[in-house]
């Protein structure tokens, strides 16, 4: 039997002064599949764009370029004005990419800060939804390898506007995880994982699979498109907007998120919950690059594999998690969902 090589972790710091914030916010997860597709909307062009669920970051640069596509392909809304409802990665992208290209583009929001593109862990993980059809994984491989591509552009420095956020980093994934990266690994943007042992330099250690892979740090990406928006001079509105004829647009691109329940009145759209919790006053950056994405061994008096994930990624100064709390739209936390989360991150890292 061949040895495993030994991958030497610092584990991050869990007691009560390394916890800073304990944060909760909702994914707008669509059944199946995202929404990238147009309509006619009382002689308005909509190009909707939403429900990415828990991989937006993910799936971010295939869908917006896609739902840019769709736009110009409908040559007689192509000199229109331009209006984007949604001021996260969704909308931010969709804007920059459509003014960069020389439109006209304005934004309407109701929250432009602390939404749910800030709050992401930021791991790339593009596998389908289990109840995709073939065709619908394809478009799931399709949009994500372009989106993989897009990410790799800018740690290479060669995106054309976005120049930091995302880096390589090793992820270490469960043997019981597949995140995805099949197809990646066919196409040779992705290196073929390794089976390995981790070991947290105290009694912990764990066999896992190591991704070379994308982490995307969402904070930094949205600091940059924010900027990229600030330069290109795209203009944000704080709005809500309950029906797109409230807007004097011609073309408006939805990026709404979980607001398409109502705007678009689409009923496969299913929020779910996440808990995620910050960290402080961690060991020095370069001891902490890494992911993991593991689930604990279910406890048989409370089988719930979902709620049973150890994520850790080196967002800021660290981010653990997390929960997946389907149909539960309240941004109001469990609490125990963190003192659970804390527990089960505590035992795994051995801190
Ligand atoms: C806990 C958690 C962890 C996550 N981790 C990851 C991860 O590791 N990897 C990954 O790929 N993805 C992850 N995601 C998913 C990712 O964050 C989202 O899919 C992505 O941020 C969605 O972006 P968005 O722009 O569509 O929506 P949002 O960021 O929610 O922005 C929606 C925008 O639309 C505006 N809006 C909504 N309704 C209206 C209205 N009626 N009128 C006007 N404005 C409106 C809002 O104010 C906001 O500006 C995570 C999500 C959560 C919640």
């Amino acid at each position: 039997m061949s040895i495993l090589r030994t991958v030497h972790l610092q584990p991050p710091q869990l007691s009560s002064e390394y916890i800073k914030e304990k944060i909760v916010c909702i994914r707008a997860h669509r059944e199946r599949i995202f929404y990238v597709a147009t309509q006619l909307y009382h002689g308005k062009l909509i190009c909707h764009n939403y429900g990415q669920g828990g991989a937006g970051w993910t799936f971010l640069f295939g869908c917006v370029n896609e739902s840019i596509n769709q736009f110009e392909q409908q040559l007689s809304y192509k000199n229109k004005t331009i209006c984007v409802i949604g001021a996260g990665c969704y909308g931010l992208l969709t804007a920059a990419i459509l003014a960069y290209k020389g439109y006209e583009v304005r934004i309407v929001a109701q929250d432009c800060s602390n939404i749910s593109s800030d709050k992401a862990a930021g791991f790339f993980f593009p596998r389908p939804r289990k109840t995709s059809t073939e065709y619908e994984c394809e478009i799931f491989r399709s949009y994500g390898i372009q989106s993989y591509i897009a990410y790799l552009q800018i740690i290479k420095g060669i995106h054309p506007f976005i120049s930091k956020g995302p880096k390589l980093l090793p992820a270490y994934f469960g043997l019981d995880i597949d995140p995805g990266f099949g197809p990646y690994i066919d196409r040779k943007i992705v290196k073929a994982p390794e089976h390995v042992t981790i070991n947290f330099g105290n009694t912990k250690q764990y066999q896992a699979v190591e991704y070379q892979t994308v982490f995307i740090n969402p904070s930094e990406i949205m600091a940059e498109l924010r900027r990229v928006i600030t330069e290109l001079g795209v203009a944000i509105t704080l709005q809500h907007i309950t029906d797109f004829d409230e807007l004097e647009e011609a073309v408006i691109f939805n990026c709404t998120g979980l607001g398409a329940k109502i705007l678009a009145d689409d009923k496969r759209i299913v929020p779910v919950q996440g808990h995620l919790i910050t960290l402080k006053n961690q060991p020095p950056a370069e001891q902490r690059q890494y992911m993991i994405n593991v689930k604990r061994v279910p406890d048989p008096q409370h089988n719930k594999p979902r709620d049973q994930l150890i994520y850790y990624a080196p967002k800021d100064e660290g981010i653990l998690g997390i929960t997946f709390i389907r149909g539960q739209d309240s941004l109001t936390a469990n609490y125990h969902q963190f003192d659970e989360i804390i527990e089960r991150a505590r035992e795994y890292f051995g801190t």
